[in-house]
């Protein structure tokens, strides 16, 4: 009976493909808030049982560091932009590695490594980036993709939890930009613009940060240490202009970008 549901719901989908509601969230997911969290927490269940590959900074013995991020996340929260902000948990974990990346899944578990925190200059990009990862599980980027890209079969024993593992494959390649459910180059401006939105509303920083953070990536680009937030961000000038355009709509009057105080955060990072 679900799956009849399912096949309705998809061709009703289909029709209203360019249709999003106020909140920015898109109409095309069949997936509900449940199926986002359940992802979500399947993928930190695997992050938690592969130490090798996910080194997660660990809290008890780290507390300077998850109160500097976490301050930066209720900030964000406070804005009273933050779709789901009561639903889901938003928890950001640390991943000590080399690795210039940041990411988020379904249902609001963030992850930033130390590698793209040490290239850094300031509090505001930090911000500016852990802003625009919420944005896309607030408006649930990666389960709109896969009721995008997958076929029906798939979908229904998706979300019947017929197959916990493809979920969790998916929802992992989604969350790293693997295989074909990147994110879209929608989605990404979409993160952008509500991410900046947040942050002017919620904090006293300046959101052109962002725009000054994807140019550090981008000069990097091109060196020894590849960079997997530039394959799933891909950051030319014109990515750069829009933050602008968009801070300059949001945040008028600028704000702050916390230098030293990140500096010192920066310099206890191993
Ligand atoms: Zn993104």
């Amino acid at each position: 009976m679900r799956k009849h549901f399912l096949a309705m719901m998809i061709a009703f989908a289909a029709i209203l493909t360019s249709c999003s509601s106020n909140d920015g969230e898109s109409w095309l997911n069949v997936f509900s808030l449940n199926d986002d969290l359940a992802m979500g927490q399947q993928f930190l269940d695997g992050v938690k049982s592969n130490p090798a590959e996910f080194n997660i900074l660990d809290s008890a013995t780290n507390k300077e560091a998850y109160k500097f991020i976490y301050d930066i996340r209720d900030q964000l929260l406070s804005s009273g932009e933050v779709g789901h902000a009561d639903v889901f948990p938003w928890r950001v974990f640390i991943l000590q590695d080399t690795i210039m990346n940041a990411f988020c899944t379904p249902g609001g578990y963030i992850f930033v490594y130390t590698g793209i925190m040490k290239k850094m200059e300031n509090k505001a990009q930090l911000t500016g980036v852990i802003a625009h990862e919420m944005a896309h599980a607030a408006l649930r980027h990666s389960t709109t993709q896969m009721t995008k890209k997958l076929g029906l079969s798939t979908l229904a024993s998706i979300i019947l939890g017929e197959n916990p593992a493809a979920m969790y494959k998916m929802a992992s390649d989604l969350a790293l930009g693997l295989g074909d459910l990147a994110f879209s180059r929608q989605d990404e401006y979409e993160a952008d613009e509500f991410g900046v939105k947040y942050m002017s509303k919620g904090t006293d920083m300046d959101p052109r940060a962002l725009a000054s953070f994807f140019g550090i990536m981008s000069a990097m680009s091109g060196g020894n240490q590849p960079i997997p937030f530039l394959s799933t961000h891909p950051s030319d000038e014109a990515r750069s202009a829009k933050i602008i355009e968009l801070a300059n709509k949001y945040a008028p009057g600028g704000g702050k970008l916390y230098e030293s105080e990140y500096l010192a955060f920066r310099a206890k990072l191993k």
